[in-house]
């Protein structure tokens, strides 16, 4: 099944408001024919989605907009927390889940990913999923078996109409930020994996419906690397998402 590739960029906690209207002008200038075969989602920081969204005219851009964290209660006594109404009204779509920043130093565990994840398509919204194991899980050889408990436990619950709102980044935690990549054989196995889980899960038409995306240092010179992978459908950017000139690049590679 032909999967449309995808590429999202993570701006993680950098750009100011001001800032995020270049940078998110600055890409929407690059739009072109060749990106009509490639989804292309921007997350910026929460307080940046309304300028982001405003500049590029949501309403008739096929760049989308997604959010880097999302509370699963609609409102509440949650100090500091942004809720899925609020994302809506804004207009962002997509929200990442479970990233390995938010894992680490947030104490987001499976549980509260997956309450993530059944309110975002409660609520129609598209979750991007994070998985990825540490070094020292890969390093004692349980990497298949690590991140496809995380699959199953982000996913637990959903139906198969559901999970296919859902998309997956596999990032190998000592490939984000870090310059080293996984080899094209190391995230094309974890990403079967994960697509073989899926199917368990909710069946293979909609596992094989399902984008699955590597994160992890990917940029313009080994980005050609990880397109042909069979189940690798595009990628999670962090630091090259910051640079119109490589996200643009790393965009028309994956057309
Ligand atoms: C990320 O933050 O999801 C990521 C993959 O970062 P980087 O591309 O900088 O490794």
């Amino acid at each position: 099944m032909a999967r449309k590739p995808l590429m999202i960029g993570n701006w993680k906690m950098n750009k100011t408001p001001a800032e995020s209207v270049v940078l998110s002008q600055g890409i929407s200038n690059r739009y072109n024919r060749k990106w009509d075969k490639v989804g292309v989602v921007l997350c910026p920081p929460s307080i940046d989605l309304r300028p982001v969204v405003t500049v590029l005219d949501y309403d008739k851009s096929l760049i989308e907009v997604g959010a880097q964290n999302v509370h699963w209660e609609p409102s509440g006594a949650f100090t500091g927390e942004i809720s899925i109404p609020m994302l809506k009204d804004v207009g962002a779509t997509w929200c990442i889940v479970g990233h390995s920043e938010r894992r680490e130093m947030f104490a987001e565990t499976d549980e509260t990913v997956n309450l993530k994840v059944r309110a975002l398509v409660d609520a129609r919204l598209h979750p991007i999923v994070c998985v990825g194991e540490s070094l020292a899980v890969r390093d004692a050889g349980t990497t298949i078996g690590f991140v496809t408990d995380q699959v199953r436990a982000a996913f637990a619950g959903l139906e198969p109409a559901e999970a296919a709102l859902a998309v997956v980044a596999y990032e190998p935690i000592w490939a984000i930020g870090t310059g080293r990549t996984a080899t094209p054989e190391q995230a094309q196995e974890v990403c079967a994996a994960i697509r073989a889980t899926l199917a368990d899960m909710f069946g293979t038409e909609t596992a094989q419906s399902m984008r699955i995306l590597y994160g992890g240092s990917m940029k313009p010179a080994n980005v050609d690397m990880f397109m042909p992978c069979e189940d690798i459908d595009g990628g999670l950017i962090g630091g090259a998402a910051l640079k119109v000139e490589d996200f643009t690049a790393l965009v028309e590679a994956a057309g």
